[in-house]
């Protein structure tokens, strides 16, 4: 299912330039608008000064029944975590679909962590979205309005801060929803609008195996980081059903050609589950499988989750000193937010319970 994607966020420079150049509206004008719209993050460009050919274009095309909206999501919820650093905001869609935008602060930097569809349908058993199902997947303009949302609410808490990085991962699976993602990503690193370095946005898959490798053959330049979670097929088919249509050993082929086309290092995501995938002979296991992959591990604490009954692991330390003195780099990600329910789609299940 898709929504006809009529929002101007969804629109590239040289789309919106021709849609006014089109309307005999010059280029100087679409600059200015763009402007307005993705490096101030003007929520609304009619209540700002413009030039008057602009000021007729917008009266006429952008609004209710017009050619053209910008479709702001509605926050229907925001939640601080007890430390200040996690933002985590509940968005309302135009067709009444919730998700997910979260706004993190680790050492004075500022990440935002935006959906890519709503719901889920690749179904992995610790994932609250995936529990969830799959709903739709999301416009290119509801994912860069999630990013100017967060540029919003930044800019009215840290008005000198920028927002520097951005990550794929939260409700979602972002390569199967190829189009739109990437397109989100080519105007929100645009360097006249927001302008986030295209190195510091990462697209992080479930082992999408076709995606993976087009990303290698469309040279995109984000950063790739991979769901893991399992160095046995069985034992990662039980935790992510996906693997049973793109298996690990397609996954890990896949990920090797991409790392030696692209030549960048691939970001590999595990969570520890106590008792599934986190003793040392795994860790052994899996220093095997990304031999000679330019990679780097993040260890994920589970975040609890109604649907299941696995435990975050506590033997995390043994799990990365055995990845590290096997040569494959390996660090801890942030518990960041938990008392906000910061995992992925935990907060939107929270709330459907109540
Ligand atoms: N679909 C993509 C991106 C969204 S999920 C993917 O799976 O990579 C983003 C990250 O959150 C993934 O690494 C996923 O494994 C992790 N995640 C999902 N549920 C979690 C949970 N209950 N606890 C900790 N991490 C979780
Ligand atoms: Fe989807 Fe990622 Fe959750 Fe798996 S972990 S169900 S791929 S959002």
């Amino acid at each position: 299912m898709s929504i006809p994607d009529k929002s101007l966020l969804g629109l590239t420079f040289t789309e919106l330039e021709a849609v006014l150049t089109a309307d005999n509206v010059l280029t100087h004008h679409a600059k200015q608008l763009w402007r307005i719209v993705h490096r101030q993050a003007t929520a609304d460009p009619s209540q700002v000064a413009l030039s008057p050919p602009l000021a007729k274009w917008v009266a006429g095309n952008i609004g209710a029944g017009k050619s053209h909206c910008i479709d702001l999501p509605e926050q229907a919820e925001e939640i601080h975590s007890s430390d200040g650093l996690t933002r985590k905001y509940l968005l309302r869609l135009t067709d009444g679909q919730v998700i997910e935008t979260v706004l993190m602060e680790y050492e004075g930097r500022f990440t935002a962590c935006v959906s890519s569809q709503a719901g889920c349908a690749m179904g992995c058993v610790f994932c609250a979205t995936g529990q969830m199902g799959f709903v739709r997947h999301l416009t290119a303009g509801e994912i860069v309005a999630q990013v100017l949302h967060v540029r919003r609410a930044l800019a009215a808490s840290h008005p000198h801060r920028r927002l520097r990085n951005l990550v794929l991962m939260g409700m979602g699976e972002p390569l199967h929803n190829y189009d739109a993602v990437m397109k989100a990503m080519d105007i929100v690193s645009d360097p006249r609008g927001c302008a986030i370095g295209p190195a510091r946005i990462a697209i992080s898959t479930v082992g999408y195996v076709p995606n993976i490798l087009r990303m290698a053959r469309e040279k995109r330049p984000y950063r790739l980081a991979v769901s893991l979670h399992s160095s046995t097929e069985a034992e990662r088919s039980a935790l992510v059903p996906a693997s049973k249509k793109w298996n690990l050993e397609s996954l890990i082929a896949a990920c090797r050609s991409y790392s030696r086309d692209t030549g960048k290092r691939i970001f590999f995501e595990w969570i520890l589950i106590a008792g599934k995938n986190d003793s040392e002979d795994t860790a052994r296991r899996l220093a095997i499988l990304l031999d000679g992959i330019d990679s780097h591990v993040n260890l994920i604490p589970l975040n609890p989750t109604e649907g299941y009954d696995g435990h975050s692991s506590s033997s995390g330390l043994s799990f990365q000193n055995t990845l590290r003195e096997l040569g494959i780099p390996c660090t801890f990600r942030q518990r960041r937010g938990i008392d906000v329910a910061a995992g992925c789609g935990m907060l939107k299940a929270a709330r459907v319970k109540r």
